[in-house]
Order: C-alpha cells, then sequence, then structure tokens
C-alpha cells in the first residue's frame, strides 16, 4: 500500500479540495500519513494570493523532497496556475496538477507510476524525469466552464465542515490574482450540495460553512432557465434535518439587501455573521482598486444587516499601502473603520503580484510604511473585537461546542456562539459537537468569555 501526505496552504476552498483529494487517495488504497512521516507520493496544495504563499508554497514542495528523494511529489492549486512554467523547472517537483484537474489525481498518479515502471525497465527513466520535466496537468483555466465536482464525506475538524459550493470570479479587483488562478465563476449544482450536507449532518456535523471564491455569484453561471441564487441555496440546505448552523464564507458587499438580509433573518439556522470584504475605507483607494461599491454604500449594508438581525458580527478584510494610498487617504480609511465598529478585521499588507494591474500602478507604498499602517489597524481590531465580545455579556446564547481548553490549569470545554464568540464551560466528558444553552457570564480573557449554564 503506497503512502500519501498532504499539506494544505491558503483559503477554506484549498482545505475543502485538500480534503477531498485525501478521500479519494483513501478510496484508492492509499495509506495517509502525517506530512512529517515518509511518504511515497506528497501532495502540496498551493496558493498563490501573495508572494508569500508562493514562498511558501515552494517552501513545502523543497521540503516534502527532502523527506524522502524517492517520493513522487505533486504541486497542486493555485501556484500551479500562477507559475506552472516556473514549477515545471524546480527538481522538487514531479508533478503539477492544475485547478480543475484535481478530481483526476488517482490517475494522473496511477499514470505516472506504470510510465516510470515501464521506462525504468528500459532504464529510460532518467531522461523522462530529469529534473526540471515535471509532468504537467494544467488547463487554460480561464477558458472553463465547468465546476469540477469534488465532494466530501468528512472533515478533519470535527464539529464545523466548510463545504465549497463555487468557484472561480469574475470581479477583477486590481490587486487580486484569483480570477487569473481560479478562472470564471462555475457553480455547484444545489442537489450535490444539499446530498453533501445531509451526509455530513448525519455523520454528526452540526454547523456547515458555505464557501466558495466569489460566493455570492453562486448560481449566477446557470443557464437563464435553471438561474438560481445563494439565497435559494441556501433555503434548501435550511432544510436539512438535523443541521443546526449556516454560516457563510466571505461575502461581496452588494448581496446584502433589504430582501437579502429580511430572508435570512427568517432563516432560524442562519449564524448572524457576515464577513463583508471591504478592503478600504476611502472611495479613491477602492476606485484604483476596481472594487465597486462606495464607502456610504458599504455602511448601509451594514445597518440593513444591523436592522435584521440583534448585534450581528460583522468582521472584514482590510488592505494597507495599496499603490497611491496617501498617509490621508489611510487615516480616512482608519476613521470609518473605526464607525463600522468591527468584530473582527483581517489586516492585509498590499502584496503586489505580477500580471495584475495595481502591479504596475504608481506610488508604490515603502515595507515600512505598510507595517506602520498594519499595526495601526491591528490595535484598533483587538480593541473592537474585545467591545464586541463585552458586548454580549448578561446574553442568554448557545454555543457549539469544540475543543478542549486550559486557563491558570482550569479545565474547559470551549466552542463559539452563532456571532463566533468564543465561550467555555467547565469541562465533562462527551461535550463535543452539543450546543449548549446559557448566559455570558464575564470575559476569562480578551478573546474567551464565560458560560454559565
Ligand atoms: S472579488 Fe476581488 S479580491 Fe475577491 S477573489 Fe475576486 S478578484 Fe479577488
Amino acid at each position: 500500500m503506497k503512502k500519501a501526505a498532504l499539506h494544505n496552504l491558503g483559503c477554506k476552498v484549498n482545505s475543502y479540495e485538500t480534503e477531498a483529494m485525501q478521500q479519494l487517495l483513501e478510496s484508492a488504497g492509499y495509506e495517509i500519513v502525517p506530512f512529517a512521516e515518509g511518504a511515497d507520493v506528497y501532495i502540496i496544495n498551493t496558493c498563490s494570493v501573495t508572494n508569500i504563499a508562493d514562498r511558501k508554497s515552494r517552501q513545502m514542495l523543497h521540503r516534502a523532497k527532502k523527506m524522502n528523494p524517492e517520493a513522487v511529489v505533486v504541486a497542486a492549486g493555485c501556484y500551479v496556475q500562477a507559475a506552472g512554467e516556473e514549477l515545471k523547472k524546480d527538481e522538487a517537483v514531479d508533478l503539477v496538477v492544475g485547478n480543475n484537474k484535481k478530481t483526476e489525481l488517482v490517475s494522473i498518479l496511477e499514470d505516472y507510476f506504470v510510465q516510470r515502471k515501464n521506462t525504468e525497465e528500459e532504464s529510460s527513466w532518467e531522461h523522462t524525469a530529469a529534473p526540471g520535466k515535471a509532468l504537467e496537468h494544467v488547463i487554460d483555466i480561464s477558458d472553463t466552464r465547468e465546476y469540477e465536482n469534488l465532494s466530501i464525506d468528512r472533515i478533519s475538524d470535527h464539529t464545523r465542515a466548510f463545504i465549497k459550493v463555487q468557484d472561480g470570479c469574475n470581479q477583477f479587483c486590481s490587486y487580486c490574482i484569483i480570477p487569473y488562478t481560479r478562472g470564471r465563476v462555475r457553480s455547484r449544482r444545489p442537489d450535490e450540495v444539499v446530498e453533501e450536507v445531509k451526509r455530513l449532518t448525519a455523520s454528526g456535523y452540526k454547523e456547515i460553512v458555505l464557501t466558495g471564491i466569489h460566493l455570492s455569484s453562486y448560481g449566477m453561471d446557470f443557464p437563464e432557465e435553471e438561474r438560481l441564487t445563494l439565497l435559494d441555496l441556501i433555503r434548501s440546505i435550511h432544510e436539512v434535518e438535523g443541521l443546526k448552523r449556516i454560516r457563510l464564507g466571505s461575502l461581496e458587499p452588494r448581496i446584502v439587501t433589504e430582501e437579502f438580509a429580511s430572508a435570512l433573518a427568517g432563516l432560524d439556522k442562519i449564524c448572524p455573521h457576515f464577513h463583508l470584504s471591504l478592503q478600504s475605507g476611502c472611495n479613491d483607494t477602492l476606485k484604483r482598486m476596481n472594487r465597486h461599491y462606495t464607502t456610504e454604500d458599504y455602511l448601509n449594508r451594514c445597518q440593513i444587516l444591523r436592522k435584521a438581525f440583534h448585534n450581528p458580527a460583522i468582521t472584514t478584510d482590510v488592505i494597507v499601502g495599496f499603490p497611491g494610498e496617501t498617509e490621508e487617504e489611510f487615516q480616512m480609511t482608519r476613521e470609518y473603520l473605526k464607525n463600522v465598529r468591527f468584530y473582527e478585521m483581517h489586516v492585509f499588507k498590499y502584496s503586489k503580484r505580477n500580471g495584475t494591474r495595481a502591479a504596475v500602478m504608481p506610488e508604490q507604498i515603502p515595507e515600512s510604511a505598510k507595517a506602520e499602517r498594519s499595526n495601526e489597524l491591528l490595535c484598533l481590531e483587538k480593541e473592537m473585537s474585545l467591545e464586541y465580545r463585552k458586548s454580549w455579556l448578561g446574553s442568554r446564547t448557545e454555543v457549539l461546542m469544540e475543543e478542549e481548553y486550559w486557563l491558570n490549569d482550569v479545565h474547559y470545554m470551549i466552542g463559539h456562539t452563532r456571532e463566533y464568540v468564543k465561550a467555555a464551560v467547565p469541562y465533562e466528558e462527551g461535550l463535543k459537537g452539543v450546543v449548549s444553552d446559557g448566559i455570558l457570564m464575564e470575559m476569562m480573557n480578551d478573546e474567551v468569555a464565560f458560560l454559565k449554564h
């Protein structure tokens, strides 16, 4: 039995696909072993969202080859789409498998092993697979309209299951490489999604998180007569018996309309936790980013959610140091963020991506200024998220228990409320995956509140 090890880099869509590839290998008889252990096959599902992601992808590929020079090292995913030619020349890489080719992983490996065996016998393998001759399975992703139907029966996290329902993006934000690595919008058939949710719920998952590359575009690629929206999909999933919670992945602000919000508010399994990607609190910067909303419009979307839900958790992404961002524009963003009062913010320093429009824009910002601005927003983020957690103290809520937790040598079980606030109860056997009800009493530290039954 061949041993395989997988490593995931990047977003929840990638981790879903890595899980699905692992399950394909298991069904084909591979033994899955931890990455640190010796394996015959290493699969690295790469990411290319920033230069750092590229570097980490290369590092993991080289680490795999170092772990076992005889092993077959497979580079899969977005970095393959972005830098396929470069990767093919990389001595550490034997196979490159692009996006929309992952369902073929097992047959690609089998062909490779057969080819290697045949040619080794003819002692011509050295020539065929000489360093810099990685075999490639990559398509022009911008051409495909087919959704690659990977699926899962379980996921490593035992309480919350991220499921992929959409791929690709048509937005072309000026800083983003993803439309070039993931292609155009492609949506998964709703019946396939519902079947997967039923399988996962039947095997004990209480919460699912809908995820995609541009989730808000779900269904827009279906033929006119079959056109569906994300809301339609959510409604179908909501009918699944035994499922307790539906959490949404990152959303495009424009999807938040009065109708959308009030419809969601009518579905009791929906978690009032909305990640609305903002990127900048300055209209001029948003224009240069090719984001299609204004700061006024964005704030209005937040108010729509705050009208439809009681104290919803609103989280976001912000890029600092985008080309041309003056100190004044940055301060405008900072004031805007303070005004919106986010629960959490993911703060990114602008990362130049070759091939994007922003990469050739004038007035690129020095790394030192990016670091300063990022630190300023991270301090603000810490302050705002504690304030939001405290806003729930004294309220009755429910927590999906996930894992053990120790604080000052005291043993607890910890989990998340529907608003994604962390809460703990005294440890008891068998609480994992249980939804506990109680009152949030006090903050045990900046992150965790104590839940009293
Ligand atoms: S919406 Fe913009 S940032 Fe998000 S994946 Fe698409 S192009 Fe990238």
